[in-house]
């Protein structure tokens, strides 16, 4: 505003000037006044003008410092995006140096490499650098680093039109190829497990209802078996369904508070006649005032498959089962005194269908789904099962509960 105003003074003043100047003759002193004051006028917008250059100078460093200040908050804020990614990630620019990468990559790399071309880098994984660097295409593949398993994305960069490098993304996923592995284990075994009952049903269903077949005494036994076969299935089918229900969380546990040396003394009650045969004696080591919380029926479920598996791998032994219940916890453990488990077989005993081939001989009538359905149960509850064995000496199952977990 002032500088217009200024501006028009400075105009007024020339005009004045040169009419004076023109006719300078007739009014000489005014002339000279008019001629100090446009000297003064000029001084003064000189000032002006040099201020307003200050002015719009200092506004464009301030804009400059505000714009580096965003471009480095910025730059931050990706550098911290890039650490934080899980996957592993690297830009590789057009010299074929790795720009930008974050820690992950930089501990499959292994060594303090600047470019695609350094030899010390593993072969393998230098090989696929250079193909996705130097092919300029965008591939998706898998590649085993290191014993892990990755999946390798490739993104070419393009910079107005031309390459500029590329992008590499390896995303761990050896968890995701045992997941899958171990679906399709799953898969196998169930169908092979069901395959075995209804095998003999239809071979015996098939020879009943054969038109010369009038054996009575046959008949009789076949029906009877194609009974327990079919009570068979009927349990596996059940098993997998409550199973697949405790690994979804859909299984609703009806919880109720019941005292934990009767909820024990009843099970021995059940299994009397089974434990009777097998020659086995139960000492049971429960105070009886312990009142515990949970669902009574998938934990009679677990400690009946635990009392099961004591009459098929621990006959003519003892089972000891020791309560130890006090605010914080409530540990159960069970112990048979049987011929053990070997050391290689531990890990996988809680597997599905998993059975130790001595077990499979001595025992054909097991799925190998009761310590699976047992620790899913348990683990429902938000406890935890584990066991400890020794060959020759016996094994033990123990099974924590949390009070805190459990009442929810
Ligand atoms: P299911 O319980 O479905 O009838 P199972 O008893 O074979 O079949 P789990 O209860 O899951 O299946 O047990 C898995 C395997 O662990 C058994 O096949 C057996 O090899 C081993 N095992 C379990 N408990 C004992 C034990 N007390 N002593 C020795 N081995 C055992
Ligand atoms: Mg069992």
């Amino acid at each position: 505003m002032l500088r217009k105003l200024n501006n028009i003074i400075v105009i007024i003043f020339v005009v004045l000037s040169a009419l004076i100047l023109q006719f300078g003759k007739t009014f000489k002193v005014e002339a000279m006044i008019l001629g100090v004051g446009l000297i003064a006028v000029i001084a003064v917008n000189h000032y002006f003008v040099k201020a307003h250059e200050k002015e719009l100078q200092e506004k464009l460093e301030e804009v400059e410092r505000k714009s580096k200040k965003k471009d480095t908050e910025s730059e931050d804020k990706m550098a911290q995006i890039i650490a934080s990614i899980p996957s592993a990630l690297v830009y590789i620019n057009q010299r074929g140096e790795f720009d930008v990468s974050n820690k992950k990559f930089n501990s499959i790399l292994n060594v303090e490499a600047l470019n695609v071309y350094d030899s010390r880098i593993d072969t393998n994984f230098r090989q696929m650098l250079l193909d996705a660097f130097l092919n300029e295409k965008q591939f998706i593949r898998q590649e085993v680093f290191d014993d892990v398993n990755y999946q390798v994305l490739s993104i070419p960069m393009l910079k107005k039109g031309r390459y500029n490098g590329c992008m590499i993304i390896l995303q761990d996923i050896t968890r995701l190829l045992e997941g899958e592995k171990m679906q399709k284990q799953f898969i196998a075994n169930a169908s092979h497990e069901l395959k075995t009952p209804i095998a003999s049903i239809k071979g015996m269903s098939e020879v009943l209802n054969r038109s010369d077949f009038d054996d009575e005494e046959t008949s009789k036994e076949f029906l009877a078996r194609i009974q327990i076969e079919s009570a068979r299935l009927e349990q596996i089918v059940e098993d997998l369904l409550l199973q697949s229900k405790l690994m979804e969380n859909k299984l609703h546990l009806e919880k109720t508070e019941f005292n934990l040396r009767q909820f024990f003394e009843g099970l021995i009650y059940e299994k009397r006649r089974e434990l009777h045969m097998a020659n086995i004696e139960v000492i049971l080591n429960c105070p009886s005032d312990v009142m515990i919380v949970g669902d009574h029926f998938r934990l009679s479920q677990v400690f009946i498959n635990l009392f099961n598996n004591a009459i098929n791998y621990a006959a003519n032994e003892s089972i000891k089962i020791d309560c130890n219940i006090s605010r914080k916890n409530w540990n159960i453990r069970f112990c048979d005194t049987g011929a053990g488990i070997d050391e290689s077989v531990i890990p996988h005993i809680f597997e599905r269908f998993y059975r130790a081939d001595a077990a499979r001989e001595r025992y054909s009538g097991s799925t190998g789904l009761g310590l699976a359905i047992s620790k899913a149960i348990i683990e429902a509850h938000g406890g935890h099962i584990q066991v400890e064995s020794e060959l020759g000496k016996g094994t033990c199952f123990e099974v924590q509960l949390d009070p805190s977990e459990t009442l929810h």
